[in-house]
């Protein structure tokens, strides 16, 4: 008899909206946990990397001795997503960072910080999501977007109309994800769900 056990994913906990994607983690039926330490890394088979402030994050993941943990857990194959500030913590190389501001990387992606301009803070827009079946309703604060893939990148979803027309705002590398926008902000956990089978897939 096989029992499938419910994978337990951790939340990177430094600052950001954790509580909002622990929330849409619980609803698609998997065990959500904080991370702030490196032990509690330890005992995740996911990773999600909320939206906030990469900056911030970087500063305190480095006061709490995270980055080289996080790094080896993500070079040994741990499953990660990142929203917003955690596709920049997630991106090999980052445009318009602060100076000294490193990142966790895993994704052969350059990621530009604040790229849709100072003016336009915020906005919605469908975004069609290779894999969803319907558009996404995507929420940017302040997002960033992908300004270069490597070839194992792939692109999921890119802006459809607008003057950022083209841009990307999601991409997959093997276990890795990664969202320019929030889907923990709003009501569906599409994302998250998708999240979900590359952890059980790992
Ligand atoms: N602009 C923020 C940063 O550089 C990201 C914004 C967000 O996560 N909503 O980290």
């Amino acid at each position: 008899m096989t029992t499938e056990t419910t994978p337990v994913i951790g939340v990177l906990a430094l600052q950001g909206d954790v509580r909002e994607h622990l929330r849409a983690l619980e609803t698609c039926g998997v065990r959500a946990v904080t991370v702030r330490h490196a032990d509690d890394l330890e005992r995740v088979s996911g990773l999600v990397i909320p939206g906030g402030e990469s900056t911030t994050m970087w500063r305190l993941a480095t006061t709490f001795e995270l980055m080289e943990p996080l790094r080896k857990r993500i070079e040994g194959g741990m499953p990660a997503y990142g929203s917003c500030a955690g596709m920049i913590m997630l991106a090999d190389r980052i445009l318009d960072g602060i100076d000294g501001q490193e990142t966790i990387g895993g994704i052969d992606m350059t990621v530009r910080r604040n790229a849709f301009g100072r003016q336009v803070d915020s906005f919605e827009a469908d975004v069609s999501f290779h894999g969803l079946d319907t558009p996404y309703h995507a929420v940017f604060i302040r997002a960033p977007w992908v300004e270069r893939v490597g070839e194992d990148c792939e692109v999921l979803a890119s802006v459809a109309t607008g003057a950022a027309a083209g841009r990307i705002v999601a991409v997959r590398q093997g276990h890795l994800l990664a969202t320019a926008f929030h889907p923990e902000l709003t009501g569906d956990t599409r994302v998250h769900r998708y999240f979900v089978e590359l952890v059980k897939e790992a």
